[in-house]
């Protein structure tokens, strides 16, 4: 199990909150960077164990001096970091030809800059202890053409290229950096085009599980890999995507 408290950015809503709360499940204290700066919501009530195991912290993630400040704020009340996931992103959904650099720009900064940015200000941490778990938030959508989806794609790709580079770079530390790549999983992002019927029901028939992925399902297995701590899985893209990118 890795030691140390793990931060997780984007718990807001969506994938990051249950990332959070799952890994707090499993006995990590976790530092739950968002814009807002509360804990992440829950439907049912946390128990007071859960709880003490969260510290809101706020940031932009895109604000490199706000998200130093969280880390190091993360590691005085944890006593020290082992991990981050880098889960806050967002898409854009224009055709190329009308999309415009600010926007491109602004998906590159939110989903692959500010990513970069996390990684290399966590890396003190974790080299100090030699041991950590970088887990980065990729995208199935990083090895196909998705119309309208310019930015993103990129930004996903690059996602997994720095993951590649990181985990080479920092292996000799004991960090093992992972890319999770997940397929269409219902949130905020996404749950207008998941439940429209002819787009939902072209997501389902293509995908061989017939149905979009849950919060769970990411969330479990990104706090199995810290329960597990296998550093000898690193640099890989790890897509969970009900075989949506395997089939045709
Ligand atoms: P949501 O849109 O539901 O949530 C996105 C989260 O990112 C929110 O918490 C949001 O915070 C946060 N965020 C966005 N911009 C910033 C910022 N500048 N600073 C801090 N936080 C920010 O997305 P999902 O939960 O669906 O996605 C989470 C991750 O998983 C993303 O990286 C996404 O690309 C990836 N992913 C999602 C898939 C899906 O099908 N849902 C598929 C593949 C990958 P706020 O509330 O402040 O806006």
């Amino acid at each position: 199990m890795i030691q140390g408290a793990i931060v997780v950015t984007g718990t807001s809503r969506g994938i990051g909150t249950e990332i959070a709360i799952e890994l707090a499940r499993r006995g990590f204290k976790v530092g739950c960077v968002s814009r807002g700066g509360g804990l992440p919501p829950s439907d049912k009530p946390l128990s007071a164990e859960i709880l003490e195991r969260l510290l809101p912290v706020t940031a932009d993630v895109t604000d490199e001096a706000a998200l130093r400040d969280c880390i190091a704020k993360i590691n005085e009340w944890a006593g020290g970091i082992g991990g981050l996931v880098n889960n806050a992103g967002i898409h854009r959904d224009v055709r190329a030809s009308k999309l415009i650099t600010a926007d491109f720009e602004e998906v590159m900064r939110v989903n692959t800059t500010s990513t970069f940015t996390a990684c290399r200000e966590v890396y003190p941490y974790l080299s100090k202890n030699k041991s950590g778990l970088i887990i980065n938030m990729g995208s199935f959508f990083e090895k196909i053409g998705v119309k309208g989806y310019a930015a993103y794609c990129a930004s996903k790709a690059a996602v997994g290229a720095l993951t590649r580079v990181l985990a080479a770079e920092w292996g000799r530390d004991n960090i093992s950096v992972l890319n999770i790549a997940p397929g269409y999983i219902e949130t905020d992002m996404n749950r207008d085009y998941l439940n429209a019927g002819e787009s939902g029901e072209n997501v389902r028939s293509r995908t061989p599980v017939r149905r979009p992925g849950s919060v769970s399902e990411i969330a479990r297995l990104i706090a199995a890999l810290y329960v597990e701590d296998i550093v000898f899985l690193t640099g890989e893209t790890i897509y969970v995507d009900g075989g949506r990118g395997i089939s045709l």
